[in-house]
């Protein structure tokens, strides 16, 4: 019974996804290893080990059983279609093939701790040394053995260092750009937010890149300034690493390694006419193509860190200044936000021709409150109202600030003098639902307020200032007339 629910597990969708993802793709990988990148019987990239690396990356660990079985059945049907059959030396191959992978990565993971993202410098110096070296070192050395004992081959030292460096340089080529793509896939963010004069840029480095892949190292004959364009290579891996995200640096690392192996493989390009011997040629070609390509991952690092601080740098800035702005007691808006958001809002409505109006809201006889029921029930009360007036605004550009003890104004635009008569209405009717006792008012048994309203109309050209003193004269004028109501100011006129 209890087999058949491990096996409905196992069986799982996920689990179902992650198997057949792996034997695709480390069949396609292995397949274009021995097509394209076969030097002597040795594939010098190995992109196998590469793609299974960045699975098992993206995976968690609960999927490591159909990740392995995905390896052995991709890895067999790979060596199967190209070979027709195996030999027990395959088996010394695929012993080190899971192994190397699964160590490393273990190690790896084990070493992380935090979400892999391989943005960080951390991670990506564990990247380099883990799962390209190590990874290598450890399939190599497996490997040699299990052949030996499998099979009694044992490989001379020449094979060994190139199979070592394929190992380390297959892994950095792919894992990089397949790993980013996995995991884009997986978060459902396949996106590339650039500017237009980025993609230009973008291009212009692709074609860049392009005509010195194919001119240099697609020749068969060279010259002295012809060999000299190699170096062209490193300023092409700054700027890309400079210019552009870490995303776009993978994929051309993946394609300059490709590229250099497949000219390599095919005889051509600068290494194979300064090396007679064709395994050393491919030796040091992926060495200088390592070197280059790590300086470019390195300074994308590097730089990716810099603009992640300079990130965290302004959030934290806007929330101080945001901070600034809040006033501590309400949490509503200060009079420092009062200031700058009447400004915008004036400018906005004699840009545009709206109407914009201001209202004044104090709360009555609120001296008496605090002297009747002590300060701390004062404080609680500008609360309360500050909330009750709040709740009643209800366009996104709406503003109420506490400009000064227990005075608020509110900012409202394209609100005309009728529409902000049945907000105040509104906040009115809030204010006596709050019922908050107020025995030593003489107006009322409950706390109330008194509001004066101005509105700005598209012909008025008046400023912060002239709009602040009329809504306050207004308010003043319902103070005159017994409190507890509105009054809305004159608005023919404004500017007089
Ligand atoms: P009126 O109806 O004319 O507005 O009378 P009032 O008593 O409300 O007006 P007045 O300007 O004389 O008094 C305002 C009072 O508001 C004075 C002060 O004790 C109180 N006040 C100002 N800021 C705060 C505050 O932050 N907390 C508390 N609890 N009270 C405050
Ligand atoms: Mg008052
Ligand atoms: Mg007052």
């Amino acid at each position: 019974m209890e087999l058949i629910v491990r096996c409905k597990s196992f069986f799982s969708l996920l689990n179902t996804i992650v198997f057949s993802v792996m034997v695709v793709s480390y069949f396609a990988m292995i397949h274009i290893s021995i097509t394209y990148f076969m030097v002597a019987n040795i594939a010098i990239l190995w992109l196998g080990n590469g793609i299974a690396t960045a699975l098992f990356l993206v995976c968690s660990v609960k999927r490591k059983v159909p990740l392995i079985l995905g390896l052995i059945v991709g890895y067999f049907l790979a060596i199967y279609s190209h070979r027709g059959g195996f030999d027990s030396s395959e088996f010394g191959f695929l012993i080190a093939n899971v192994l190397s992978v699964t160590l490393a990565m273990s190690l790896f993971k084990r070493l992380c701790k935090e979400t892999i993202t391989l943005i960080d410098l951390r991670q990506n110096i564990l990247f380099l040394t883990v799962l390209c070296i190590l990874t290598s070192i450890i399939n190599v050395s497996i490997g040699s053995v299990s052949l030996w004992v499998i099979s009694g081959i044992t490989p001379n030292v020449n094979n060994l260092l190139i199979w070592l460096v394929g190992n380390t340089v297959s892994i950095f080529a792919s894992t990089l750009t397949a790993f980013h793509i996995f995991n884009a896939i997986k978060h459902k963010k396949l996106s590339l937010q650039m500017s237009k004069h980025q993609a230009i840029e973008l291009v212009i480095m692709c074609a860049t890149t392009a005509v010195l892949l194919v001119e240099v190292f697609g020749r068969e004959h060279y010259n002295k300034f012809t060999i000299s364009l190699i170096f062209l290579l490193f300023p092409l891996a700054m700027w890309v690493a400079l210019r552009f995200n870490r995303y776009i640096t993978s994929v051309w690392i993946t394609t300059v390694f490709l590229t250099c192996a497949f000219y390599s493989t095919a005889k051509l390009g600068p290494f194979i006419f300064m090396f007679n011997d064709l395994s050393n040629a491919i030796f040091y070609m992926q060495i200088y193509i390592f070197t280059a390509c790590s300086t470019a991952l390195v300074i994308a690092t590097v730089n990716t860190e810099k603009e992640k601080k300079n990130q965290m740098i302004a959030q934290l800035n806007k929330q101080l200044d945001n901070l600034t702005k809040v006033d501590p007691l309400t949490q509503i808006a200060n009079r420092r936000k009062y200031d700058d958001s009447i400004k915008e809002a004036l400018a906005k409505s004699n840009s545009e021709g709206t109407l914009l109006t201001l209202v004044a809201i104090d709360i009555d006889y609120f001296k008496l409150f605090n002297d009747e029921y002590g300060h701390l029930m004062g404080d609680e009360c500008l609360i309360s109202v500050a909330n009750a007036i709040n709740k009643n605004l209800l366009r996104t550009n709406d503003i109420v600030a506490r400009v000064g003890g227990e005075e608020f104004f509110c900012i409202l635009p394209n609100t005309d003098a009728i529409a902000a008569k049945d907000i105040m209405q509104k906040i009115q009717s809030s204010i006596s639902e709050l019922n908050i006792p107020h025995q030593a008012s003489p107006i009322e048994p409950y706390l109330t307020v008194s509001m004066g309203a101005c509105t700005k109309t598209s012909k008025d050209n008046i400023d912060a200032m002239r709009l602040y003193q009329l809504a306050d004269t207004a308010l003043y004028a319902a103070k005159e007339q017994g409190r507890n109501t509105f009054v809305i100011a004159d608005y023919t006129n404004l500017s007089a």
